[in-house]
């Protein structure tokens, strides 16, 4: 039995809403924040040679870009920070 008020924050379902997306060469980044409390959310990704055939943004003299582009495994992350 709770009698100080708190409310478990696991009960809240984040609604994210993007606030901002950056591009590299080789990687994106999002954030988004919760239309409904103070947390955010941020990705970052690297593009793919093997799994983005494209690649759009591969640059000539950088490095990350091509050993992407020669099937390095890109990374991917995601955190989330709750305010
Ligand atoms: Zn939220
Ligand atoms: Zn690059």
């Amino acid at each position: 039995m709770s009698e100080n008020g708190h409310e478990p924050p696991s009960q809240h379902r984040h609604e994210w809403e993007l606030l901002t997306r950056m591009k590299g060469c080789h990687s994106w980044k999002s954030v988004y924040n919760c239309k409904s409390c103070t947390a955010r959310l941020m990705t970052f990704g690297e593009h793919s040679g093997k799994y983005d055939p494209e690649f759009p943004f591969a640059k000539e003299g950088c490095a990350r870009c091509a050993a992407l582009a020669e099937g390095a495994e890109p990374r991917y992350e995601l955190s989330v920070i709750e305010r």
